[in-house]
């Protein structure tokens, strides 16, 4: 009976839990797109651009740090990371906002050839 040791472990989740890095501090769903400011806090950039056209002040949700006037641009391994670590929730998430331009996906897969 060496393998009883196993039994304790969680399985078949039906999905995993989010790490809260890996969340947007606006709409609280893996990130998608995501953009990091230089306070080190990721959100996606659709949420970003909320934040800017508010027009109320331009900080970081999380920490309140100044966003600069010129945004950082989406962290590509970050987008990658979370594809493999939460594929469900990216793949919903992409469905609900389909029709927006994936501009990662389609740069990425390009390069199979
Ligand atoms: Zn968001
Ligand atoms: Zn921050």
């Amino acid at each position: 009976m060496s393998s009883s040791s196993l039994a304790g472990q969680k399985r078949s989740e039906p999905e995993a839990e989010i790490d809260p890095d890996c969340k947007c501090a606006v709409c609280f769903e893996v990130l998608l797109d995501p953009v990091t400011l230089p306070c080190g806090h990721s959100l996606d950039q659709r949420c970003l651009q909320k934040v800017l056209d508010s027009g109320g002040q331009r900080a970081c949700p999380t920490c309140r740090k100044k966003i600069p006037a010129d945004p950082p641009a989406i962290s590509r391994v970050l987008c990658a990371m979370l594809e493999r670590s939460y594929p469900r929730q990216v793949r919903r998430l992409f469905e609900m906002h389909a029709g927006r331009t994936v501009v990662t996906r389609g740069a990425s897969l390009q390069q199979g050839q």
